[in-house]
């Protein structure tokens, strides 16, 4: 009998260690909830929700082909090895087989997963499935791992025009389980859902339809009608220029290859631009696959450290400060009197997705104007977020906060108000999310005291001076590169 293991790969097609379990013999399916690691990794209630919901339809995927599910709830990783190997005993398991993850206790868990079966005689296989290539071996002339994202994407590019990653099919249903051989009533096959971790959650409405039919719906609408215009349009928040797939992707409910085939499927699978939306879309997914290999090649970055150890001086204004937290909890309160970044911050308290443009203003906004580190926003960002993801995450802050890979460079501190006017002309996504200011016209939403301290709003003033914000936070990296 063979074992896989679903983690955030929640689908039936073209997932590798499902299709290799189904090759090796009659399958059983098992996923291991472990509430107390989401708090440890700040994992979203409503993230939660997405994968608890995206499991009933993995359920009933699974059930059609025959291949039970077993719901094992532990409290943590750590309590992982010992509840798998009685699994593997009772199902008399031959191996196990997983997608692997990149991060640093996800290759831990694996690990201890794989000794403890190893001395049972149970074998453990591994797959590529998350990224395009495999992690650790994208590297450059002198066998070491990029640390631009502009090297890494040419040598992405070199192996993808020899040939694109193919995709595998679902598998066929296999011959059903003798159930009262492996007794399997005594596992759990019931979901739970996410009000038995989160008792006060409260979905979003009518957004992230799970199941792997939506999110190849909402893949082809998006080819179909928005790659195109996404060169012009990504930018712009109030506008739907971008694919929304960034939970689908992150949960696994699509692959990494199911994007990059269906992008090309014009071409017949040949790297070949028919426009410059699909370069440039291309381009984003190898921002993350770009992340999760740093991950995995400087796992530091998991561990609160700077990608660039000299940023490590920067004195971050310290939360002890009564005046310091307050400016940070008007930040996650999206009440910092700057419209930009209020709205962005409701946009993602609201529906767990915030739009990139407004997630690089926001961010450099929390570790640039108010001078607060950038793994506090991280870490607020990744509680709240339905993308959630270490590797993108960590990426975009240390972008933002200029201590990542190719980050920002420390004095190009954006200003949010422009930022505002660029993106937002109109500001349509400002009223959208901040309806306070909603009867302002296009030039003063974006700053709505600038010429009119006293107008009567309920909405507050700005938390911090732009001008004078910006001059300390560079002062604050200059000071910290002083002192390497
Ligand atoms: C501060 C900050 C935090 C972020 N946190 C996350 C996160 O937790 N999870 C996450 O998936 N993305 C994160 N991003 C990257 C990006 O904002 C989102 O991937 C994007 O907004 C998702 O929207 P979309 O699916 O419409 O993207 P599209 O523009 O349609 O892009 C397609 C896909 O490419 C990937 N992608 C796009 N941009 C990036 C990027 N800059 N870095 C890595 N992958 C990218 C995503 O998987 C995305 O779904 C973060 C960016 C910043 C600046």
């Amino acid at each position: 009998m063979q074992l896989i293991w679903f983690r955030q790969d929640l689908r039936i097609h073209d997932q590798t260690s499902l299709w290799h379990a189904t090759q090796a013999g009659q399958t059983v399916a098992v996923v291991m909830l472990s509430p107390g690691q989401w708090l440890l990794h700040d994992d979203a209630p409503i993230k939660i929700d997405f994968y608890l919901r995206q499991l009933q339809q993995l359920k009933q995927q699974l059930d059609a082909l025959n291949i039970p599910l077993l719901i094992e709830t532990v409290p943590l990783w750590k309590d992982i090895p010992d509840s798998m190997l009685k699994l593997c005993q009772q199902f008399k398991i031959e191996k196990l087989h997983a997608n692997i993850e990149a991060g640093v206790n996800e290759q831990q868990r694996d690990a201890q997963v794989a000794a403890i079966l190893y001395q049972h005689q149970i074998a453990t296989e591994f797959y590529l499935d998350r990224t395009l290539f495999p992690l650790g071996n994208i590297r450059n002339q002198s066998n070491a791992p990029y640390q631009v994202f502009g090297a890494f994407k040419k040598r992405c590019y070199e192996h993808l025009s020899l040939s694109l990653p193919s995709c595998l099919p679902a598998p066929e249903a296999q011959p059903a389980i003798n159930t009262l051989e492996f007794n399997i009533s005594e596992f759990s096959t019931s979901i739970p859902c996410v009000q038995t971790f989160y008792p006060d959650f409260t979905a979003p409405a009518s957004m992230w339809t799970v199941g792997e039919a939506h999110a190849f719906a909402l893949l082809d609408e998006f080819l179909d009608e928005h790659v195109r215009h996404y060169p012009t349009e990504r930018d712009y928040p109030h506008l739907q220029g971008t694919s929304q797939l960034s939970a689908y992707l992150n949960m696994g409910v699509l692959s990494i290859r199911q994007c990059v085939n269906a992008l090309f499927r014009e071409q017949h699978g040949q790297l070949d631009f028919e426009h410059t939306g699909q370069q440039i879309w291309l381009d984003e997914l190898l921002w993350r696959e770009f992340y999760q290999h740093i991950l995995h090649d400087f796992p530091r970055v998991s561990k609160h450290l700077p990608f660039r150890l000299n940023t490590q001086k920067v004195a971050w204004r310290s939360l002890a400060d009564p005046i310091v937290a307050d400016d940070f909890q008007a930040w996650k309160q999206a009440q910092t009197g700057i419209p930009i970044v209020d709205a962005g911050m409701r946009q993602m308290l609201a529906t767990g997705w915030m739009h990139n443009r407004v997630r690089m203003i926001v961010a450099m906004f929390l570790s640039k104007n108010l001078l607060i580190d950038w793994r506090l926003g991280e870490q607020w960002f990744m509680q709240h977020l339905i993308d959630g993801d270490l590797a993108a995450n960590n990426g975009g802050w240390q972008w933002c906060a200029s201590t990542g890979t190719d980050s920002v460079p420390y004095f190009r501190v954006f200003n949010p108000v422009s930022q505002s006017q660029k993106f937002d002309a109109n500001g349509d996504y400002i009223r959208t999310w901040v309806p306070e200011l909603a009867g302002l016209d296009a030039k003063s939403i974006h700053a709505p005291y600038a010429k009119n301290p006293n107008l009567n709003l309920n909405y507050p003033k700005p938390v911090v001076d732009l001008k004078m914000s910006r001059i300390r936070a560079i002062e604050a990296f200059k000071n910290a590169q002083g002192k390497i």
